[in-house]
């Protein structure tokens, strides 16, 4: 007993004076924190609906959806939104191409499995699908199904190709942007997504636990019978409505939410973070170019910096070092990547300064001196 908790002190200061370059959990700002600190209120009124509306009304704002687009707003991490999103829209009749480029494509093609939806794993590699049109596989799809952000190697997707080749086919195009939204550009309508997916720990910078998914008039008209009650997004949709969703929600994330979206508006709109984001990561980037580290894929979204050792050193090493003797929390990669890759998030609350701890961090492990 007294052991445990020594261990859960140890764990709790692991977390408080870390900085932080992980995707996700990520940074937050002082200010969405003091609201994590308040007491969570009654939701069932008119108040907290009010909560509701604006959460939606800024979500459908920043991803520019059509009118008509609603919000589902689920008490869940971010994979439920992927799941329920799957559960609602497509079925036996339907046949989907999964692009699986790593980790969360393979989810998706686990996700359909589950739910025995026809389906295509589309495995892809060293391609942003620019070229979607001759390199898709052959077949009558009726959705196409893609993690805009590949988060397991940091691979980003050219979705105008990709809604391109889905409207000309007249696919459903669902969009998994957990992990790039508010860092890079996503446009519903330019793009032709009918659905986006979103979760609160990424991009968005709020704790996990609240998982939204976003749905255009055409994908509110698709929507099928499913074989489950909390997932049911006809009834999200009806309680939506009057801005409540049919069980508790995130209250206070939804609190925090409301307060991250107004604050992404006063620091002058997402494109203004997408800039931001897309700086300090070129900071980052052209910062360690002396030091024996190569960018792993040419198509890095800014959300994302993901390396690979080039002096022989596991990125496991690299990854334990800096933690143990830097203080600084980035990411190891799953699986077969474990030794190979690691990955640097430039998601939340992020300046070139707080870069610069993780920079000056992987300099002195190199031995190199940082050029001025
Ligand atoms: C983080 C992430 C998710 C959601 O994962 P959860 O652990 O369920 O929140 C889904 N897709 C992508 C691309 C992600 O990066």
């Amino acid at each position: 007993m007294k052991e445990n908790l020594k261990n859960w002190k140890k764990l709790k200061m692991i977390f408080e004076d870390y900085a932080i370059f992980t995707p996700g959990p990520v940074r937050m700002s002082e200010e969405i924190l003091q609201i994590g600190a308040k007491q969570t209120p009654y939701f069932r009124n008119s108040e907290f609906s009010e909560v509701t509306f604006a959460c939606e009304k800024g979500l459908l704002e920043m991803v520019n959806a059509e009118e008509g687009s609603k919000v589902i707003f689920l008490t869940a991490s971010g994979t439920a939104g992927m799941e329920s999103a799957v559960m609602n829209l497509l079925n036996e009749s339907d046949n989907a191409l999964v692009v699986n480029g790593g980790g969360f494509g393979q989810r998706f093609v686990d996700i359909c499995q589950t739910h025995e939806v026809l389906h295509t794993n589309f495995t892809v590699k060293d391609t942003n699908l620019s070229e979607i049109d001759s390199v898709a596989p052959a077949g009558d799809y009726t959705a196409l199904v893609v993690n805009a952000h590949e988060t397991s190697v940091g691979h980003l997707y050219n979705l105008d190709a990709m809604g391109k080749y889905a409207a000309k086919k007249d696919m459903l195009f669902i969009v998994d942007a957990i992990s790039m939204l508010v860092t890079d550009p996503l446009d519903m309508q330019k793009s032709n997504i009918d659905v986006v997916i979103a979760g609160s720990q990424k991009g968005l910078a709020l704790p996990p636990g609240l998982a939204m998914v976003i749905l255009n008039p055409k994908a509110q008209q698709k929507l099928r019978h499913v074989d489950s009650l909390y997932f049911n997004f006809k009834s999200y949709l009806e309680n939506g409505e009057r801005g409540q969703t049919p069980y508790t929600p995130a209250v206070t994330i939804m609190l925090q939410l409301e307060a991250r979206l107004k604050q992404i508006k006063q620091r002058g709109g997402v494109v203004q973070s997408i800039a931001n984001a897309k700086e300090v990561a070129e900071y980052f980037r052209k910062s360690i170019k002396t030091l024996p580290l190569k960018e792993y894929t040419p198509y890095m979204p800014n959300a994302m910096t993901t390396l690979t050792p080039t002096d022989g050193k596991s990125a496991m090493d690299v990854v334990n070092a800096l933690e143990e003797n830097y203080k600084v929390m980035v990411c190891p990669n799953g699986g077969a990547e474990r030794e190979l890759v690691f990955r640097i998030s430039h998601m939340g609350e992020m300046s070139k300064e707080y870069t610069d701890i993780l920079i000056n961090a992987l300099h002195q492990y190199y031995g190199v001196v940082r050029p001025s």
